[in-house]
């Protein structure tokens, strides 16, 4: 058994219709005047909710996926024009990150482009950040992680200054997710449990909930692809994205994630899709005892299985597997670019440059 410090800040309401508790959410932390930060597909919900509770004071419903850090500032400017001190991030990740980056620099006097570039500490006092995800995915709304663009550059920045106070987890609101993003997303979290499973700084509770997690995902991902208002199924895989991001939390994410930044700047791939195209290479990469003795929990017969099982579930979605699905690639560039994120550094098996050419390589 290794040393362990384990710690989970954010008060989590789970389960279906709780996103009705919002009010008494906000009385819970003391909220008194909340911006909302969403997905255009979100804006008729938002005003719904601004109608309902008078405490949010602004919509800020422009966010699109890879969200681009100008989406913050104008939300964090919103925040400060009507005196919020709070910002309530409804969607996919790209939603809640816009939030949670907006709640920690609006209190501040800094240029929010050197906070993304670490030249400046976040501020001591930000706003209480309240994430109700609308995905299945992410886990965004148990991380101390916000995953913001600004041009081209996509940053994965982890700081105590992202973290929510509440996550209201609704399985309701993912119903209306179309089948392709159910099926980006949900591999996603299943790349979030695996990856904080066989990361170097795993840790004994994170790898419980890992192993819920994996399970959970091979149980009910198709099925929630297949029939999206099946509630039955939007709610497992609402507990497993959040089993996902409590597994990953702590011990971090390694190669896939890694790769996944490359294929999400250079060839756009959205971001679930990105951890997929890589994430059965990785099982194969990674196969050691301890991801036997996942599979075996989880009833594969190996990791062979796993592989071969998030592989077809690729193909059945339609998502892109090949090189050639991607255009032109430059794969020298992209191989290099793998190699120097940092993520790659908590991978269990080192590699290096030719190992990763020759995944891709595979790959083509
Ligand atoms: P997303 O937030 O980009 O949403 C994908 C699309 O689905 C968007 O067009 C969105 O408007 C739409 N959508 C979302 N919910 C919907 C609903 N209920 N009905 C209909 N449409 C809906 O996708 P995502 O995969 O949830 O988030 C991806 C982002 O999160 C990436 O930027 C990724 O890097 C980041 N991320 C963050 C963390 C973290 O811990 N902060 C972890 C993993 C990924």
């Amino acid at each position: 058994m290794n040393n362990f410090v384990y710690s989970q800040p954010v008060k989590i309401w789970f389960g279906p219709g709780k996103l009705k508790e919002l009010s008494s959410v906000l009385d819970e932390f003391g909220v008194q005047k909340a911006v909302l930060v969403c997905g255009k597909h979100f804006r008729p919900e938002a005003d719904k909710l601004m109608e309902a509770e008078s405490r949010i004071c602004a919509v800020f419903s422009e966010v699109e996926p890879n969200p681009q850090l100008s989406g913050a500032v104008e939300t964090a400017r919103l925040a400060n024009q009507h005196g919020a001190d709070a910002v309530i991030g409804i969607g996919g990740g790209s939603s809640i990150d816009t939030g949670k980056f907006a709640a920690a620099v609006a209190c501040g006097e800094g240029d929010p482009v050197a906070y993304y570039h670490g030249e400046l500490p976040f501020p001591e006092k930000r706003l209480t950040i309240i994430a109700v995800p609308t995905t299945a995915g992410t886990g965004s709304e148990v991380t101390q992680v916000s995953v913001m663009s600004h041009g081209k550059e996509k940053r994965t920045i982890n700081n105590p200054a992202f973290m929510p106070r509440a996550a209201i987890v609704d399985p309701e609101m993912s119903l209306s997710v179309p089948p392709r993003t159910t099926m980006n997303t949900g591999l996603d979290a299943l790349a979030h449990a695996l990856e904080g499973y066989w990361s170097v700084n795993h840790q004994p509770i994170s790898d419980l909930m890992a192993i819920e997690a994996v399970r959970t995902i091979l149980a009910n991902l198709e099925t929630a692809w297949r029939e999206p208002e099946n509630l039955e199924a939007r709610g497992k895989m609402a507990y497993a994205s959040l089993l996902g991001g409590l597994s990953f939390a702590l011990p971090k994410t390694a190669a896939c994630h890694a790769c996944s930044y490359p294929l999400s700047e250079d060839y756009h791939l959205p971001h679930g899709e990105a951890c997929a195209f890589t994430l059965d290479s990785f099982v194969r990469i990674n196969a050691d005892d301890r991801l036997e003795a996942l599979c075996t929990a989880v009833g594969l017969g190996g990791t062979a299985e796993l592989a071969d099982k998030i592989a077809s579930l690729k193909v059945l979605a339609g998502l892109r597997t090949r090189l050639s699905d991607l255009g032109e690639v430059d794969l020298e560039k992209l191989c290099r670019d793998c190699a120097a994120h940092p993520l790659m550094n908590n991978n269990p098996v080192k590699l290096s440059l030719e190992q990763l050419r020759a995944m891709f390589e595979a790959l083509k």
